[in-house]
């Protein structure tokens, strides 16, 4: 294979889901370029992964007491531009997205732990 071919499957190597992974690690073992670059996709991929982890656990009440801080005017202003411009709804819809995720994430994190309380109490019997 040649770089050319090699570099639009490199994203999908850093992901670990390339079919053609043997193809490509052939190429890799000769080319420095190719490696250099993978490192590049799997180090953003490291720093998306920790900024999910952030998302998904703000601080208590942070979500809240940003969103209070928006002035009512400037929901109405916002609510209105959102009837006319296509990417400001979808830049409200994507936050609603985040918000809506990192509560459910907050929720399914709370309730794990809770069970291991209860296995830790009842010692599993329950
Ligand atoms: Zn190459």
């Amino acid at each position: 294979m040649k770089c050319e071919e090699v570099r639009p499957l490199l994203a999908d190597m850093a992901g670990g889901v390339s079919d053609r992974a043997a193809e490509v690690e052939d190429h890799l073992g000769s080319c420095a370029a190719c490696s250099a670059e993978l490192g590049r996709y799997r180090a953003t991929m490291l720093q998306l992964s920790a900024l999910r982890e952030d998302l998904a656990e703000p601080p208590a009440g942070a979500v809240e007491r940003a969103l209070a801080q928006v002035p009512a005017w400037r929901w109405r202003l916002l609510a209105r531009r959102a009837m006319v411009d296509e990417r400001v709804r979808y830049a409200a819809l994507s936050l609603g997205g985040v918000v809506v995720g990192a509560v459910a994430f907050g929720l399914i994190r709370r309730r794990a732990a809770r069970r291991d309380v209860s296995v830790a109490i009842t010692g599993g019997r329950a």
